[in-house]
């Protein structure tokens, strides 16, 4: 008896379904992926629910025959590829003709489309493989293409859907992740009738800013690099920037996401040590490579492809990134995070350093009434030695002062300590344990988060109402978030009305809030929301206080008078927590007397 039967097309569409659909964010994939093959400039996503009930994508693309409107829809249907050769130079997104058969299978499928050239237009209704219904019909150029009732026919597929908002983020996933690379194409996406994202064509750091947020722009270094075998063009994260989780980490090749783990550590490995414990560096790096040195064909999503040049391309990567990296790590040799000793680097080669010299008071006694005073010279060797940015700043101020009478913090105020600023970022001033060096931005970070996170207990806040009121506006999704934290933020002391959905107007802010540009603090404020950054804190609250004080807190760079300074250093010790700012980094390190001996 024979047992063996030809699967009818139905059938076999729905088996390959499930290796090419496994959820409504692989069909927009599949489906804004066929919108780029088509050539086109504007590509606009509707979802329902998640995309359970409707997704939709329309473009502005080539568009399609009558007849190829109908052959579309079959397995191995595809314009795309002719012969075998052709499977090893893929310069399209799609070339194995298998999505819109597998996603007709499982679907309600409207597709409307018309060719520059015709006048009329060509509508097909296909449900579960079957054609329903073609006609002609007046549609706009380009292609519309409405998948309805996902699964509707495949109730077990259906059933292993997560809620919609777990559905919802692998959509908005897919979105970033083939809107980012193909940044010189318009794309909006529209979720249950409201517009979530509206990207214009522009560059690359233009989309990676429209897609999260403003304050991305500065937290980027580019990189560049062009070699025989591959060009690379993207952007690698500061170091201060890095996650505790790997998520904006994103590689393409020839305009396709991919995840290729050896590649990845390559970057990773250009960080070396510039990242603290367990975070990882954020970037957006795209490779142009020859598309017949690459394979895409090993997978049927498509995001795992091979290389020729595996070697090359990883020793390429890092060193590119390297380079990008390296204009950082020269500004930042002093580092405050890897205690205890400073990080001064090596001399020069066949540089004797000459032998310190400090004189001390042999008579000093703290107890007594009056103190004398120590001179330590800070010689011009100190300069020779670390190549500091602005050789200004030490020789402004040769000598630091140190009054003998340091018995506690609390001396600070009394006689009033001098303080030194040591390239535009740190201040220098002496303490009864030793000569402290202090990161400006850190302690005013500190000071006001203390301040924000009192101020938000008491009933009564300190707040200035604003000369000019400011006129803020966000993503209908950060508008959303916004509202959420109206509270919050009230508590504060920010006096905040709606304006209209996106649009709030501020009409006073924090007593002590300096912050000139109120759009981006705030823009900062919802993408650290969004983020990791979230992860370190008990409530949020005090997240939003600690993103809140590190956008107000001064600058590395700012100039400080003496008077500011020493404001800056009582205001400091007179918190509770002096010796951390909120982020949980080092602000003070001490350099002992044993150590300034030595
Ligand atoms: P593939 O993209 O691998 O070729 P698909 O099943 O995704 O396979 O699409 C089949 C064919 O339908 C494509 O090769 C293309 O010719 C045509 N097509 C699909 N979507 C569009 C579109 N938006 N505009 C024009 N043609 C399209
Ligand atoms: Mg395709």
């Amino acid at each position: 008896m024979d047992l063996i039967n030809i699967l009818p097309d139905s059938v076999a569409n729905q088996i390959a379904a499930g290796e090419v659909v496994d959820r409504p964010a692989s069909a927009v994939k599949e489906l804004l992926e066929n919108a780029m093959d088509a050539g086109a400039t504007q590509i606009d996503l509707i979802v329902k629910d998640a995309g359970r009930t409707l997704i939709q994508v329309v473009d502005n693309g080539c568009g399609m025959s009558d007849s190829d409107a109908r052959l579309c829809f079959e397995r191995h249907a595809t314009s795309k590829i002719h012969k075998t050769d052709d499977l090893f130079a893929i310069r399209t997104m799609g070339f194995r003709g298998e999505a819109l058969a597998s996603i007709a299978a499982i679907a309600q499928v409207e597709l409307r489309t018309r060719l520059h050239d015709s006048e009329l237009g060509t509508s097909i209704l296909i449900e579960g493989s079957h054609i329903v219904s073609q006609e002609p019909t007046a549609c706009p150029t380009g292609t519309s293409m409405a998948v309805k009732n996902l699964f509707f026919n495949v109730p077990a597929r259906r059933n292993f859907l997560k809620k919609d908002s777990v559905e919802f983020s692998h959509i908005e996933e897919v979105f970033r992740r083939i809107t980012l690379i193909h940044y010189d194409i318009a794309f909006t996406l529209n979720s249950n009738g409201r517009l979530l994202y509206d990207l214009k064509a522009g560059s690359l750091l233009q989309r990676i800013s429209q897609l999260y947020g403003n304050p991305y722009k500065e937290r980027f270094f580019a990189v560049e690099e062009e070699t025989d075998i591959v060009k690379i063009k993207g952007f690698v994260g500061k170091p201060e920037y890095s996650r505790k989780t790997r998520g904006e980490q994103y590689l393409f090749v020839n305009g396709r996401f991919i995840k290729h783990p050896a590649l990845s550590a390559a970057v990773e490995k250009a960080y070396a040590d510039l990242l603290p414990d367990h975070s990882y560096p954020s970037y957006f790096i795209g490779l142009q490579v020859d598309p017949a040195r690459i394979d895409v064909n090993i997978h049927p999503t498509k995001t795992e492809v091979k290389f020729v040049d595996d070697h090359a391309l990883f020793a390429i990567l890092r060193s590119a990134v390297k380079k990008a990296l390296g204009q950082f790590t020269l500004a930042t040799e002093l580092s405050f995070d890897t205690p205890p000793e400073f990080n001064i680097p090596p001399a020069p080669k066949g540089y004797t350093p000459p032998a310190p010299r400090i004189s001390y008071n042999p008579d000093y006694n703290p107890f007594r009434a009056t103190p004398s005073q120590t001179h330590l010279h800070l010689e011009k060797d100190l300069k020779d030695f670390k190549d500091l940015k602005d050789p200004k700043d030490l020789n402004d101020q040769k000598e630091i002062v140190v009054p003998n009478s340091l018995d506690s913090l609390n001396s600070l105020n009394s006689p009033k300590m001098s303080c030194l600023q040591l390239q535009n970022r740190y201040i220098v001033t002496s303490l009864s344990s030793g000569l402290a060096i202090i990161d400006q931005q850190r302690a005013h970070e500190r000071i006001l988060f203390d301040k924000l996170t009192q101020s938000s207990n008491n009933a009564k806040t300190h707040s200035q109402t604003l000369l000019f009121p400011v006129n803020c506006q966000f993503s209908p999704a950060d508008a959303d978030l916004f509202n959420e934290l109206l509270p919050d933020l009230r508590s504060y002391g920010f006096a905040v009305e709606t304006l209209s959905q996106c649009t709030f107007v501020v009409t006073a802010t924090p007593a002590d809030l300096k912050e000139e540009d109120l759009q981006t603090c705030f823009d900062q404020m919802l993408a650290d929301y969004k983020g990791a950054t979230m992860q370190k804190f008990s409530n949020r609250s005090q997240s939003l206080c600690a993103s809140l004080a590190r956008q107000m807190a001064i600058r590395p760079g700012k100039v400080l008078s003496q008077e500011e300074m020493q404001q800056l250093v009582a205001d400091l010790f007179a918190c509770p927590m002096a010796d951390t700012a909120p982020s949980g980094k080092k602000i003070i390190t001490i350099v002992k007397p044993e150590e300034i001996l030595k």
